[in-house]
């Protein structure tokens, strides 16, 4: 690292200043603790490597074509612009020097009084990394993106197709992972063939896309309770999901994936399936212990042991005091914890003690597709009050636009959805990336154009499955 400049405002931060609080990460943790600071004795600053807050819980809209992503992000700038005390900076932290109390970015050096480090989780591929590009996870707008431009490029190549096995590939969707996300995309692709393409296309009938789930454990949604995990099973095999539980997936390629031992042939591959945190956490050193996910193993008031002025929040804080095990990586874990962390650092500037985090739960819902969901309801008030279909799918809803950041946002999810819902409409269908990929996965001698020598068009191509593209390329042995 060459240029380690501060910018003129941060530059000497002279006796007498409020102290200054840095947070990383503008996700649901890091902001809900920046508006909470918004009118404390302290100066704020926010880092974030991109420049928006996502709304992950409807990540998977963006990646299914019914919501853009501007619908379910909000700039980080706008969100807290009314805060004269807090400072947005776009930067992508590398280092955490403890013991300088500062942080290193590529061109910055950040000093704080007091770190709040919310830094959220990528996907995890279990020590196979070579599997993320063929099949992406979802945790970002641009994976997003991609995931909603392999799944349409897929529709495009059935389209395409000359060959039954090339076609059936294309229009089988494997989902990695049954947890939440796994659910949610699953359910939402099946229902695009089923509702929303239906009169798009003339060589296949989208209906018949065969969207698998392939689950490790016994049942989908484990973190659920067992009536609700069965439910969602029930809706998903409704619609048409295959639901494979205890499957393990021992490879990935971009032919499709192997199964408890089957190959699965497939074009578009999703990961849903496991959580890193981020690997900044590292850089803490012998300071903070991390646990097994990476998560650093937090204090009873969010902070790290021997650092009382440094927190660590959301998806990257392993909390165990309530319970015995981790809090799950739950947006109302990290606001709670956001929300907590900016009362204990109030209270330690005012001289005070930080106060032990407790997470209320308010529940857990899930959504299968359209008019269908699960959801658990107040669970430490009501001990069974579980709901099911139609009912959990108005409270998913519900919550959902309660909870997404921006009024504007707010207001076009639900015009987006209504339309969806009356017409099966889906509008953000573009394709904007290279094609490649289709060219990539097509025959070997294509859809061939009327040619002198050739007056008709050619052939169905020789044999595909078993010699062209589609069957287990080599490197798949190594699988
Ligand atoms: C697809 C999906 C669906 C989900 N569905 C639900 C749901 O239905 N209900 C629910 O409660 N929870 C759901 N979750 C989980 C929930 O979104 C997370 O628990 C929550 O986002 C965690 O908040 P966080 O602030 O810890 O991290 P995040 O919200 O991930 O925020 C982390 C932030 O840190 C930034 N960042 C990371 N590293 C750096 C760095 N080195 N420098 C600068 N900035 C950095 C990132 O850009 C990001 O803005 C879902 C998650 C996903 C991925």
């Amino acid at each position: 690292m060459e240029t380690l400049t501060r910018p003129n405002d941060l530059a000497a931060d002279l006796p007498g200043l409020p102290p200054r609080v840095v947070i990383i990460g503008g996700g649901f943790a890091g902001l809900e603790a920046a508006k909470a600071l918004g009118d404390a004795p302290v100066r704020v600053t926010l880092l974030d490597r991109r420049n928006h807050h996502t709304f992950q819980p409807l990540l998977y809209q963006v990646a299914t074509c019914a919501l853009a992503p501007a619908q379910i992000a909000a700039p980080l700038r706008s969100v807290v612009r009314e805060q004269s005390n807090t400072e947005v900076f776009l930067a992508e932290a590398r280092q955490i020097d403890l013991k300088n109390q500062s942080i290193l970015t590529d061109d910055i050096v950040f000093d704080y009084d007091y770190l709040i480090l919310a830094v959220g989780a990528r996907h995890s591929y279990f020590g196979h990394d070579e599997w993320e590009k063929f099949a992406p996870g979802l945790k970002a707008v641009e994976d997003a993106l991609e995931i909603r431009q392999r799944m349409l490029a897929a529709f495009e190549l059935a389209e395409k197709a000359t060959d039954e096995a090339e076609r059936r590939a294309a229009l089988t969707f494997v989902i990695v992972g049954g947890g939440p996300t796994g659910v949610e995309m699953a359910g939402a692709i099946k229902e695009i063939g089923t509702y929303s393409m239906t009169e798009d296309f003339r060589h296949f009938d989208p209906a018949k896309a065969r969207v698998i789930i392939l689950e490790g454990s016994p049942r989908v949604l484990g973190a659920f309770a067992e009536d609700l995990s069965e439910s969602a099973r029930r809706q998903l095999e409704e619609i048409g999901v295959e639901v494979r539980t205890g499957t393990r997936v021992t490879g990935v390629d971009e032919f499709g994936v192997i199964a408890n031992g089957e190959r699965i042939e497939s074009r578009t591959v999703i990961w849903a399936a496991g959580n890193a945190a981020s690997p900044l956490l590292r850089t803490l050193g012998s300071d903070a212990p991390l646990d097994k996910a990476g998560r650093a193993i937090v204090n009873p008031d969010l902070s790290i042991p021997g650092h009382p002025n440094v927190f660590v929040l959301g998806d990257a804080a392993n909390f165990s005091h309530q319970g015995g095990t981790p809090l799950p990586g739950l947006s109302p874990v990290a606001m709670q914890q956001g929300r907590c962390a900016a009362a204990n650092i109030r209270h330690l500037v005012a001289g005070g003690q930080a106060t032990p985090f407790h997470y209320f739960d308010k529940g857990s819902m899930a959504t299968i597709g359209r008019a269908r969901a699960i959801a658990e309801v107040f669970p430490t008030i009501f001990k069974r009050l579980h709901l099911s279909g139609f009912m959990a799918w108005m409270a998913w809803l519900f919550v959902h636009v309660l909870y997404l950041v921006g009024f504007r946002n707010k207001l076009g999810v639900l015009a987006e959805w209504a339309w969806a819902y009356l017409l099966n409409y889906r509008g953000s269908r573009l394709i904007t990336r290279d094609i490649g990929m289709l060219r990539n996965f097509s025959p070997p001698s294509p859809y061939a154009l009327p040619t002198a020598s050739n007056p008709k068009t050619s052939p169905p191509m020789a044999s595909t499955a078993a010699s062209g593209p589609v069957g287990p390329p080599a490197a798949s042995s190594a699988l």
